[in-house]
């Protein structure tokens, strides 16, 4: 999960690393009154998971809580690379001396963590690396030794820090990792760390990303952190059913038994939906084994909620749940759920795959359209949602 910066710069704080104190605010008149609590020059700064807002008029200084008003009126609707400004963290302002660059992440390519550091921060990352490959420099960080201070001094050095912010900088490069390592984040990055005027270091912003796999162990800031706004809500209600959904952008809906099954016909119906004015799938869902006729009728209610899907392929190759076990699933989902319109095209194969089909047969609805081969019903499938509304 990405974070927003004010909510960084709240772990980065829980963690020593120095940042500068903020409001969130989604009005004007709050921005306002932000401003005139924080009591100092502040900067009105758009909160959306994209770099580059400075560029695109989404950080502006406010030497008044009037001023702060203003900026935020002008901030706030603004759309960044796709992103629509709809909060903005007013916070006290700071002189900068000179900008750095910090962050950890993890490199996966490699196999390890790596530490990237550069004393010519501010600009967009991707843009130094590329002009000035030299000046950003890269050490790898073994996970079982991480960074102590020593470390954070060969990379504050590495990076040509200067010699009179070199300490200051090693103390928060500890403080990041630290940050890292405890939140189970995948990337911290500052972007700019400042040195000011008075020789202070802090971090004016920040970028976290935290690793899904670990939300179990930070129940409570992920849902704190969760962004209501970007959630897609039939990807919110498949994750309260327990189902391993994601939605797509095309019209056949999905539904199969094991990830790799799954993905399989994901290609498989892109490819013949070709023919029919390029339908493509609608959503990623695999109910695994043992799929009962609840999980069933849940992973269809999902799909069939999704006003896009105009047909829904289900895919099931009978293993240790044999086929007749989904069949009878099928039919009883259908039942559950009432008025099901859409048309349902069903191949069954494997472990009782005749007696699967016999089922369907006998239920007799005209909405289920059972064929034998998973290529002949992928092309179903794509034709009966190319023809649907
Ligand atoms: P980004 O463009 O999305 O990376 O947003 P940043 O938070 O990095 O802000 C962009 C730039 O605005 C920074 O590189 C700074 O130069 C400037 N900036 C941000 N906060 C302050 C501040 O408190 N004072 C001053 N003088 N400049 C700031
Ligand atoms: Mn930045």
């Amino acid at each position: 999960m990405d974070l927003f910066e004010f909510q960084a710069k709240e772990l980065f704080a829980a963690h020593g690393v120095p940042t500068l104190p903020g409001i969130t605010v989604t009005d004007a008149d709050a921005a306002k009154a932000a401003a005139e609590k924080i009591g100092t020059d502040t900067v009105v700064k758009a909160q959306v998971k994209v770099g580059g807002r400075g560029k695109a008029g989404g950080v502006k200084f406010a030497p008044t809580p009037d001023a702060a008003r203003e900026k935020a009126q002008e901030i706030l609707g603004l759309d960044i690379k796709g992103h629509v400004v709809g909060t903005v963290l007013v916070t006290q302002a700071s002189d900068i001396e000179t900008e750095y660059y910090v962050s950890f992440l993890l490199d996966r390519s490699n196999r390890t963590f790596l530490a990237m550091a550069s004393a010519e921060g501010g600009m967009e990352i991707e843009q130094l690396a590329v002009e000035r490959p030299d000046a950003l420099v890269r050490v790898p960080v073994d996970a079982g030794t991480g960074v102590d201070l020593a470390k954070a001094r060969e990379i504050a050095e590495a990076a040509h820090m200067p010699a009179e912010v070199s300490e200051k900088v090693a103390a928060v490069l500890v403080s990041l990792w630290e940050t890292f390592v405890a939140e189970d984040a995948t990337l911290v990055e500052v972007n700019p760390l400042v040195r000011t005027p008075t020789g202070d270091i802090l971090a004016l912003d920040g970028k976290v990303t935290l690793d899904d796999n670990a939300a179990f162990r930070h129940a409570e800031e992920f849902e704190r952190f969760a962004d209501s706004s970007t959630v897609d809500p039939l990807e919110a209600a498949a994750k309260a059913k327990h189902l391993n959904y994601v939605k797509l952008e095309g019209a056949v809906g999905i539904i199969g038994n094991g990830a790799g099954l799954v993905m399989s016909t994901l290609d498989v119906v892109t490819y013949a939906g070709e023919e029919f004015g390029g339908q493509k799938p609608a959503n990623f869902l695999d109910i695994g084994g043992g799929a009962s006729a609840q999980v069933m009728a849940d992973g269809l209610s999902i799909i069939l909620g999704d006003p896009a899907v105009k047909s829904v392929f289900v895919n099931i190759f009978g293993g240790i749940t044999a086929c007749d076990a989904v069949a009878n699933g099928i039919v009883q989902a259908i039942g559950m759920l009432g008025d099901v319109t859409k048309p349902l095209v069903v191949r069954l194969d494997g472990n009782n795959a005749e007696e699967g089909r016999q089922i369907l047969a006998d239920a007799n609805l005209s909405i289920v359209h059972p064929v034998d081969t998973m290529d002949g019903a992928a092309k179903l499938a794509a034709e009966l949602a190319s023809k649907g509304n």
